[in-house]
């Protein structure tokens, strides 16, 4: 493969719920989630045996036809959230990308021209497409792929007074992520998107969530719009979405819908049968109550563990994030080693991820059993314990 990972050395050959197994037969506690994909663990039965029933029976039609599971999949994302219609791809950054073309033909449909500003923040992660790419927030990503796509702006981060200042009537769109995942776990304050809300309603501006990482259970509501009391005009889902199967959807109101007329948009894949049969089913298991509670409890207890676990060794400052997404922000003699943990840590038999070069970042399946959580935890330790050692060679 191309040279743009850089894979650790373990290669897993298999999962069952919280659990992974390498070449080897090594088990390991999985608490990153596939970078909080698999949101109902490995191998889950009930989706397995949604994909495989879907598998048996039809794979592929195009667009020209619609099918049975992706008619359901939209019908159930309409039930359960505030969007009335639903565009379905296979990844976060193509539903942004359909986001971001469909809040610019909004504007050119519906206002003056030069209405075509689009604020985005620091930080920000929205996916590797060029448009996507240019509205996340780390220039790094973005160097050498110019020319870029223009008129997107970058403000700070929960900044009200910037986001004010940078607010005009030539504003088409604001993207934010209700928590930046990539960007080092850091939650949205209620005021600021509050404030964002207000100013894209003064300025006929449309609210854009990324709600890629933090969609589908994984802070406690369904999606993150529903703690913040929020509500978005475009919102994008992908992630968890299909617990581990690529599908991914951008929903909206229906006014603004109607600006992706026939033949405006598309993708071959979209509303892959398969895809949409295992998503109808990750819904109807995390939209439970007792899967969304179980999300606030297994974060109270992670929560409470990591504090200790800080406290004891001094590492982490900040335990940061909402629900089952959470950030430890590595203290002064340690900063910026947050991939040498997460390797001490596999090492030990646990997977963790990082976000940034100091923040460790945890995403566990949201239904991780309480055994393998404290066994993970133990794991964990050992690894700090040995992190902590190496570092005062
Ligand atoms: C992962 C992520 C993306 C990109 O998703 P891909 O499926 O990798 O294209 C976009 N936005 C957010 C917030 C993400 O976490």
């Amino acid at each position: 493969m191309m040279p743009n990972y850089a894979p650790a050395a373990v290669i897993p050959v298999r999962g069952s719920g919280s659990r992974m197994w390498d070449q080897e037969d090594r088990e390991y506690i999985d608490f990153g989630g596939g970078i909080a994909v698999n949101a109902l663990g490995h191998a889950h039965p009930d989706l397995v045996a949604a994909l495989t029933k879907q598998a048996g029976r039809l794979w592929h039609t195009s667009n020209v036809l619609a099918t049975e599971p992706a008619l359901e999949l939209a019908r159930r994302l309409v039930e359960l959230t505030f969007a009335d219609k639903v565009f379905f791809s296979n990844s976060g950054a193509e539903a942004n990308e359909a986001a971001l073309k469909l809040a610019r033909r909004y504007a050119f449909d519906h206002h003056h021209k030069g209405k075509e500003r689009i604020l985005a923040f620091d930080n920000a992660f929205h996916g590797r497409t060029l448009f996507t790419v240019t509205a996340g927030g780390q220039a790094s990503y973005r160097e050498g792929f110019g020319p870029l796509p223009g008129a997107i702006e970058h403000l700070p981060f929960n900044d009200i007074g910037a986001l004010s200042e940078a607010f005009d009537k030539d504003v088409c769109a604001v993207i934010v992520e209700p928590v930046q995942g990539e960007g080092g776990v850091t939650a949205a304050d209620k005021a600021f998107l509050e404030t964002i809300r207000r100013l894209c309603d003064e300025h006929d501006a449309l609210l854009i969530l990324d709600e890629v990482q933090t969609g589908v259970g994984r802070v406690g509501t369904l999606y993150a719009y529903q703690s913040y009391g929020v509500t978005p005009d475009i919102l994008t889902t992908a992630k968890g979405l299909g617990g581990g199967f690529p599908v991914a959807a951008t929903l909206s109101t229906g006014t603004v819908a109607e600006s992706l007329k026939v033949g405006t948009h598309g993708s071959t894949w979209g509303g892959n049968p398969m895809g949409c049969a295992v998503a109808s089913t990750v819904l109807d298991i995390v939209s439970t109550d007792a899967v969304l509670a179980g999300v606030s409890e297994r974060r109270q207890q992670i929560e409470g563990a990591l504090r200790a676990l800080g406290d004891k060794y001094g590492i982490f400052g900040e335990i940061r994030g909402l629900g089952l997404l959470m950030g430890c922000v590595l203290n002064e003699p340690w900063e910026s080693k947050a991939r040498d943990l997460m390797r001490a840590a596999q090492d030990e038999g646990v997977f963790v991820l990082v976000a940034g070069a100091s923040v460790l970042r945890i995403a566990p399946s949201l239904i991780i059993p309480e055994r393998d959580i404290a066994e993970g935890l133990e794991r964990l330790e050992r690894a700090i314990v040995r992190f902590c050692a190496a570092d005062k060679n």
